[in-house]
């Protein structure tokens, strides 16, 4: 009896060497093969008649070959290629692909797939470069027939060449499908796909392939069907079990039950240096009523830039201190950590206990280090502040109360429950705070195990940040700008998305994939791989992803940058430099000079993207601003308009910028609100780029989709609590089974072993 479980190989029309091209794709068994979706289909039950076209959409056409030419223009050969049908005619057009020379016969059928545009010869329309399919003529066998017309068609990614491309994939997965009939055990109970309105497994599986005749081609494409929805849903669940069951888990373990008296709120009050929002009292009540409670605090606190989440986390440690435990707090770079070390001495300087505060980051020299474990180790240091050196130094805390991870949003899943696991017991309670604000969707998908706090309102007093876009030409008129703000005794940053000129090879900025080809066809870089520790994920996520473009394109550079501006336009005003190549005593010092007012302009790149706190900056420049991702950009707007002065954001942009672009330079002029634009940002970029890379943790999804399928993960998340909560009686012993070992299944693959369980 087949089983989905079954290796690839032993699958019909596969065998050892096709296999091993599958292995390449991830597609090790037939159940892989089987949750190979088609990405579109085609529907060749009816298909659309060339007078139904409209110029500019997209469509998929069959025609009969009326005649085919190969062209030599000067520049490159072309191939035409005329279908008609009846008294219309369509012209299709091939750059570069002499190969097509006697592939069509006239008399053929064929279906064509691509943009529909204006035709200026004798036909009604054309199609540049469209996906194209010869379909089987009267001498075919009948299967092939029955699969490639007279159907709704479905159309793949090629697993491998031409050789995997659609018409193999239909054969195979047919015949899979086939031989596999009543064999596809289900994974879900019998009354929550009655209750969904879902069908088995098995269908859903055979009608995700060859979708039943009359299904609606736009329900197909937009991933609707019952049977596309089922196994979206399905996919989701089982991620949303897992993260459910984990945070029970969590919960059931033994933690440490902080007592909240009188002292303690005067220890808080003591130190606090305003009235902090409604917001920011919920969020730290949430917080309190976790840390008293006798099981391990996991909590998310996710708030727009700026909402003031700081002070939050820092009221939070001081109860850890005031029972008595050690506290610790972990900055994505050495910057934030010790900006937050700067903050938490300046803070707790109003305390009556005086706790005692160390640092420790990758950069601090051995002995230093040395001394710090030491301190942390004999329980001599109270509050901790560090970067990942807190996990990679084997620090061994003695009394450890509350951790709080200070993260960008790439830190992800992994390192943090490395970070979690560290200390033996009791469990320590865990406050995970995101520097960007992430849509709805994705917090619960990659938070999924963590309660959640939402700092949904901005301290009192903030001025809207004024936002405007000016092209490249018009600098003078910045810089001018930028000068009579710092005559009213304000700062200024300018931020460039490359450290260094010509020989650079190492920008601080991860490009959106848009951008113009030239970045995709620069010569790929050398990565620098020296002091991985101390440096920030961000750089090496970019710089893993893209070729670095760097000044191959012509951008401006920090460095380069720097000195025009203070041997020219900003001549006589303090004008610092700061960049992720500088060791991080030279940026310590560049920091706490800005702090201090005694830089005037800083000219940066993206190091000072997150969380950096100066209240005296009213200025936020950013050249090629149309380069920068939408995160990138709120958070840098983020580091103006955080004292009462007016403050203004301008972006300048450079000769070129994409469609992509222009939305997101408008959307930041629109808008200040970031959540709205992690939503636009996560629907440009698509989960995995809006969150780096797989590390981050975040599940690749086999089905699913993050962006389009909101509303089917919401519903999972409902369903797999109830699932947990249970005991349902309608839920058999034998469906409950099936659930555990499915989930498990899906852990393994998703997560490999670390956080399966
Ligand atoms: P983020 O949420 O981006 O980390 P911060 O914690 O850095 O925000 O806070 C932003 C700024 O607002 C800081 O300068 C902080 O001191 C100030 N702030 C925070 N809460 C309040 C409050 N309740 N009233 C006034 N200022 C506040
Ligand atoms: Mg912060």
């Amino acid at each position: 009896m087949p089983a989905l479980g079954d290796q690839v190989q032993y699958v019909r029309g596969v065998g050892p060497t096709v296999a091993a091209l599958l292995a390449e794709k991830g597609i090790l068994t037939s159940e892989d093969l089987l949750y190979h979706l088609p990405f579109r289909f085609e529907d060749r039950q009816n298909p659309v008649s060339l007078d139904e076209l409209k110029p500019g959409e997209t469509a998929s056409v069959i025609g009969e070959v009326r005649g085919s030419a190969l062209l030599r223009t000067r520049r490159m050969p072309l191939f035409e290629l005329t279908l008609g049908q009846g008294r219309h005619a369509l012209k299709c057009v091939w750059f570069n692909s002499p190969y097509l020379q006697g592939k069509f016969l006239a008399g053929q059928i064929v279906a064509v797939y691509g943009k529909v545009e204006p035709s200026r010869s004798t036909t009604n329309f054309k199609m540049i470069q469209p996906q194209f399919e010869i379909l089987p003529d009267a001498t075919a066998d009948a299967e092939t027939k029955m699969l490639e017309v007279g159907r709704i068609t479905p159309v793949y990614e090629s697993l491998g060449g031409s050789r995997l491309a659609s018409r193999w994939q239909r054969r195979v997965i047919f015949n899979l499908l086939e031989s596999m009939r009543g064999a596809v055990p289900e994974c879900l109970p019998r009354t929550m796909l009655e209750r969904l309105g879902f069908p088995d497994r098995e269908t859903a599986l055979r009608e995700v392939h060859f979708p039943p005749e009359g299904t609606p081609l736009p329900q197909l494409q937009s991933f609707s069907t019952p049977a596309q929805r089922r196994l979206i849903f399905e996919e989701f669940f089982f991620l949303e079990l897992g993260l459910e069951l984990k945070r029970r888990r969590m919960k059931e373990r033994a933690g440490i039950a902080f007592a909240t008296n009188d002292k303690v709120r005067e220890a808080i009050r003591e130190v606090l240096p305003f009235h902090p929002t409604a917001a920011q009292k919920r969020a730290l009540g949430e917080i309190v009523a976790d840390m008293r409670a006798p099981n391990p605090m996991r909590r998310l606190l996710q708030g727009d830039v700026g909402s003031g989440k700081t002070i939050v986390a820092f009221q939070a440690m001081l109860v850890a201190l005031e029972n008595g435990y050690q506290a610790a707090l972990m900055a994505p770079t050495e910057i934030l950590a010790t900006q937050h070390y700067l903050a938490a001495r300046k803070l707790l300087e109003r305390s009556s206990r005086k706790p005692r505060i160390v640092l420790l980051t990758g950069s601090l020299d051995d002995d230093r280090k040395r001394t710090n474990r030491g301190l942390i180790n004999r329980g001599e240091a109270n509050l901790i502040i560090g970067t990942h050196a807190l996990i990679e130094e084997k620090v061994e805390f003695d009394r450890l109360g509350l951790v709080v991870v200070d993260e960008q949003h790439r830190f992800g899943v992994v390192q943090r429950f490395k970070l979690m696991k560290k200390p033996n017991q009791p469990e320590p309670d865990v406050l995970v705070m995101t520097a960007t604000p992430i849509p709805r969707t994705l917090a619960l998908s990659l938070y999924g195990d963590l309660d959640l706090s939402t700092l949904d309102e901005l301290p009192p007093g903030r001025v809207p940040i004024v936002t405007r876009r000016v092209p490249g030409e018009r600098a003078e008129e910045v810089w001018d700008f930028v000068r009579r703000q710092v005559a009213q005794g304000r700062q200024a940053y300018i931020v460039y998305p490359v450290i260094e000129g010509a020989k650079d090879d190492q920008p601080e900025l991860d490009f959106s994939r848009d951008e113009s080809a030239a970045a995709r066809l620069a010569p790929p870089a050398t990565v620098h791989k020296t002091k991985p520790k101390a440096k920030t994920t961000e750089l090496f996520t970019a710089l893993e992803r893209e070729p670095a473009p760097g000044a191959k394109l012509g951008l401006k550079s920090a460095v380069e940058m720097h000195e025009k501006l203070r041997n020219g336009p900003l001549a006589g005003l303090r004008v610092g430099l700061l960049h992720g190549r500088l060791d991080a005593d030279e940026k310590d010092v560049i920091m706490r000079r800005f702090q201090r007012g005694e830089i005037d302009v800083l000219v940066s790149t993206t190091v000072i993207e997150v969380g950096v706190d100066v209240a005296n900056a009213t200025v936020m420049v950013v050249e090629h601003a149309e380069r920068f991702g939408l995160a990138q950009l709120h958070q840098l707007r983020g580091r103006v308009g955080r004292g009462a002065p007016k403050s203004y954001c301008i972006l300048v942009t450079g000769d070129r910028v994409s469609d992509l672009g222009e939305e997101r330079l408008n959307a930041m002029v629109e808008t200040q609100d970031g959540f709205a634009l992690a939503e636009l940002d996560l629907r440009q970029r698509g989960p995995g780029e809006f969150f780096g890379t797989r590390q981050a943790g975040l599940p690749d999804f086999r089905v699913a989709n993050l962006v389009r399928d909101r509303q089917l993960l919401e519903l999972a998340k409902l369903e797999a609590a109830r699932f947990v909560e249970g005991p349902d009686p309608t839920v058999t012993e034998a469906e409950r089974a099936g659930v555990r070992s499915q989930l498990k299944q899906s852990w393994q693959r998703k997560y490999g072993l670390v956080e399966a369980g």
